[in-house]
């Protein structure tokens, strides 16, 4: 355990997530919705796919089929019938013969080819096909694309638009999916004013909440929002109460250091079981996680960037992992670094950093600067983290370094 060696007391990262993620247990209780209403759910339910599809052999372009061996014998084949879309062609043609078929018309049954128009000259009944052709030709296979009793989507799944447009080309009406997520939040802090209010000598304007709750929204899951809760224990007390009755999981932010007005502690103490950690990681440090009588508890720090951090590498994984969603897989790179970065050893660092590709046309990545966790504005101005593992010391211009791509959480 180097990490805590040279950083005594803190917990490493990904201790503290194996930790968290050990004490989740995701939500049974599941619905049936139509597809419609299905956008962003989780399915609790394999889907495999009760038709072929496409579900007849049909044509890809506009023109004329026939069976290979009729045009081998004459490339002159007397036309006998229409195939269209909707309206496929129900009778019998002979060897000679052939059908005008449309795009995505089904294939007569005596045909096994079709050319294109633009190939064939006519002169009335009487097609004159210009060129050879092999079987098959611009016949698209039933079962081409997905074939019956194919898995197509998997139970942990997060519906996307496409999923749903593949499920109605399935026929599939409703899905099972599992119920969404109630997620409290709470903002403590008696200097804490709501956009719109006026602003006292000390105050500062309330941002936590604005962004979890969008980010939340993105996770698909409820927002029950609590609003701001003064720095005293009794209200804080009662606003936590309330939230674990109605939410499976309360997320607070701020007080959770041990400033004089850091009730959030005291108030966890009595209701539940909930580990205060120092994490070896910046932003971020203090975090708290453990179970409230119904619920799970999540303690942010207050800080907006600590906060907004915290939330993005731990809490989504975890409520991830309480959707019964499959795990995030979050991208990252190599790159090298355009300037030098400041950090000393003892904490996993979350550098806000910008990717870009340079003159030369390689991708490389830069500091959005002042990196205090205090400061908004470099998460907005960034489009990814630069991850510095806790050994590592100060970065010099040109090294390597890993960064881990925005997500569509951020
Ligand atoms: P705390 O953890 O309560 O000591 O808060 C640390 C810092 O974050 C203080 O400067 C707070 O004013 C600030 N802060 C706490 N909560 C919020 C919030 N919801 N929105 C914006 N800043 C906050
Ligand atoms: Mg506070």
């Amino acid at each position: 355990m180097s990490d805590c060696c040279s950083a005594p007391g803190l917990l490493p990262f990904e201790q503290a997530l194996t930790n968290m993620l050990e004490q989740i247990n995701p939500v049974t209780e599941t619905v049936v919705l139509p597809i419609s209403k299905a956008l962003n759910y989780v399915l609790a339910q394999d889907i495999a796919s009760p038709l072929n599809v496409p579900p007849h052999d049909n044509s890809a372009m506009d023109g004329y089929a026939f069976s290979l061996e009729s045009l081998k014998a004459n490339k002159r084949l007397t036309l006998v019938g229409r195939s269209m879309a909707g309206a496929p062609f129900l009778g019998e043609c002979k060897i000679g013969q052939c059908i005008r078929i449309m795009t995505g018309a089904k294939m007569p049954d005596c045909c096994d080819s079709v050319e294109m128009q633009e190939n064939v000259s006519v002169d009335n009944e009487n097609i004159t096909f210009l060129q050879e052709k092999s079987l098959g030709s611009h016949v698209r296979s039933a079962g081409e694309d997905i074939q019956q009793g194919q898995q197509v989507l998997s139970r942990g799944h997060k519906l996307t638009p496409v999923d749903i447009g593949v499920l109605a080309s399935l026929g599939v009406a409703t899905v099972e999916v599992y119920r969404r997520l109630k997620v409290a939040l709470i903002a403590t802090g008696d200097e804490l004013k709501s956009p719109g209010q006026s602003l006292l000598s000390g105050d500062i304007y309330e941002s936590n909440s604005f962004v979890l709750s969008a980010m939340l929204d993105k996770l698909h899951v409820e927002v029950l929002d609590f609003g701001i809760i003064e720095d005293d224990f009794s209200a804080i007390k009662s606003a936590f109460v309330d939230a674990d009755k109605q939410a499976d999981a309360v997320i607070s932010s701020g007080g959770v250091s041990v400033g004089d007005a850091d009730y959030t502690k005291d108030v966890l103490d009595e209701l539940g079981e909930i580990g205060f950690w120092k994490i070896a990681m910046k932003p971020g440090k203090p975090f708290a996680f453990g179970k409230l009588p119904n619920s799970v508890f999540f303690g942010l720090p207050g800080n907006p960037v600590s906060a907004l951090v915290t939330f993005h590498q731990l809490a989504i994984v975890a409520l991830t992992k309480m959707q019964n969603a499959q795990a995030l897989k979050r991208t990252t790179l190599q790159v090298r670094c355009v300037g030098g970065l400041r950090k000393s050893p003892g904490r996993m660092d979350f550098q806000r950093g910008i990717l870009s590709v340079n003159e030369v046309g390689e991708t490389v990545v830069s500091s959005t600067g002042s990196q205090g966790s205090g400061i908004l504005s470099s998460l907005a101005q960034a489009n990814c983290f630069i991850v510095l593992p806790s050994e590592q010391g100060r970065v010099q211009a040109g090294e390597v370094v890993t960064v881990q791509l925005f997500d569509q959480y951020l």
